[in-house]
């Protein structure tokens, strides 16, 4: 049974503050955006305690989320969007899997623990 399968419903592009970026992640977005690093800081990213995350607009959604094409960043999107939902939090606890279940339309909502350990371990993660 496939457990995850993304609807691009963009519910996960949708909050603040959420999206994590390291500092190798922001040199290859700005590298793929065609722009300096120091550049996408100062536009692209909130700055908290020394580590950035990426702005969501006026609209309540990440920077980077197009309605029409989702993310414009995708070949090069953070590891928080490019991981989910295979996170060690979910990968450990099937409650976990059972909450984001609710919060996420892609993941299966009959697979079962086995079926989403099973392809997380397929995907390589
Ligand atoms: S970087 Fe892309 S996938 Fe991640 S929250 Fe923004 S639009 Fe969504
Ligand atoms: S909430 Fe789930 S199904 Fe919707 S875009 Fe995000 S990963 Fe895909």
């Amino acid at each position: 049974m496939l457990a995850f399968e993304c609807t691009k419903c963009g519910t996960c592009c949708y909050g603040k503050g959420g999206i994590s970026v390291r500092r190798d992640e922001i040199e290859r977005i700005a590298e793929f955006l065609g722009i300096e690093s120091s550049s996408f800081i100062s536009r692209f990213c909130d700055e908290k305690y020394g580590r950035f995350s990426i702005k969501s607009g006026e609209d309540g959604y990440c920077v980077f989320f197009d309605k029409e094409r989702q993310c414009t960043i995708h070949p090069v999107n953070p590891t928080p969007c490019s991981s989910w939902p295979f996170y060690n939090a979910l990968l450990k606890d099937p409650d976990n899997l059972d909450a984001a279940k609710d919060a996420c339309p892609g993941i299966n909502p009959d697979c079962s623990f086995e079926d989403f350990v099973r392809q997380a371990k397929e995907e390589g993660y």
